[in-house]
């Protein structure tokens, strides 16, 4: 498996376009003042299923040949990316299959199903997904498509690094979500490769924090458990791909705790009217709470807005 190129990520742009929207960069005025921070908000939280993750999979999928076209593609996630497949692949009359938990919640299961995917219940953690999406590879050929460890779905990630730097090409700093890494692996390789003066910064949770250990160890390090609020951000070790392209593109990793990111979600609502899901506001997180200095003007990535009902109730 070969590393997407900025070439890569330049074509993706122009591909993606039938579905995926150029999203806004605001301005976050009252709550960049908070901060001391001259703060911007990329809002992938407005993208078409409500994640940046429509990027990479429909990138992914417009490079099937024919005949996987054909055959369908599979993905082992309930949450974003797996939404993302499904809504990508009806788009391109491909059929697909989604492998979720057995203790899927009910709103994400229908939101799976109205895209018209195929809803498959596998065990309840990642490696028993997995192992029954593989079995369904072999059986019936279809192709899978990786959350993040896969050169087409990080290069789509990455065209959010290219409309941040049209949109805003004085910003000094990018903050990034962090969970297997595909969507900070894309967005810093377009931008050090444009512009490298640019620093990307890496947010994970405190209790999922696979980059910064692996980081230190030089190594990929596997965390026994991921725990944070934050529920895309679980994946538990870091991708080659997405560890290579981490290792040698992003500046720093911070990480925030659970308090942090769900006062960063009260705190978009009520100072920039944004609705984030927890993951997506863990960068916000970060420029709150002063994990990184900065005079000059800070994008945080707000990487999606698929909260659950009962979860905004109790925050608010
Ligand atoms: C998937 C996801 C992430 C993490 O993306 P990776 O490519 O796995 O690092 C962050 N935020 C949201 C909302 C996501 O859905």
């Amino acid at each position: 498996m070969l590393p997407p190129t900025i070439d890569d990520v330049r074509e993706a742009y122009q591909a993606i376009r039938t579905l995926a929207k150029i999203t806004p960069l605001i301005e976050a005025t009252e709550l960049g003042a908070q901060t001391g921070q001259h703060l911007f908000l990329k809002l992938e939280s407005l993208q078409a299923t409500g994640s940046f993750k429509i990027r990479g999979a429909l990138n992914a999928l417009l490079h099937f040949s024919p005949e996987e076209q054909r055959r369908g593609a599979i993905a082992a996630s309930s949450g974003n990316h797996g939404k993302a497949v499904a809504y990508a692949a009806r788009h391109l009359g491909i059929p697909a299959v989604i492998v979720v938990p057995e203790d899927v919640s009910p709103p994400k299961a229908q939101g799976i199903l109205e895209a018209g995917a195929e809803l498959h219940k596998a065990g309840r953690f990642s490696a028993e997904r997995f192992a029954y999406a593989h079995r369904l590879v072999a059986e019936r050929g279809l192709r899978l498509v990786h959350s993040y460890d896969d050169p087409h779905v990080i290069a789509g990630q990455g065209t959010i690094g290219l409309e941040i730097l049209e949109q805003l090409p004085d910003v000094s700093t990018v903050l990034v979500p962090m969970s297997g890494g595909g969507l900070i692996s894309g967005i810093a390789l377009a931008i050090k490769s444009l512009a490298p003066r640019v620093r990307v910064v890496g947010v994970e949770p405190q209790g999922a924090n696979r980059f910064q250990r692996s980081l230190a160890a030089g190594r990929r390090v596997a965390l026994e458990r991921a725990e944070t609020v934050a529920d895309g951000l679980r994946v538990l070790e870091p991708g080659e791909l997405t560890f290579a392209l981490v290792s040698r593109y992003v500046d720093e990793v911070v990480t925030v705790t659970d308090e942090e990111i769900l006062e960063a979600v009260r705190k978009l609502l009520r100072y920039a009217r944004v609705l984030a899901e927890p993951s997506g506001a863990a960068s916000v997180a970060a420029a709150l709470f002063g994990k990184v200095r900065e005079e000059g003007k800070v994008v945080a990535v707000i990487s999606g807005g698929n909260i659950d009902p009962q979860l905004l109730r109790s925050i608010l």
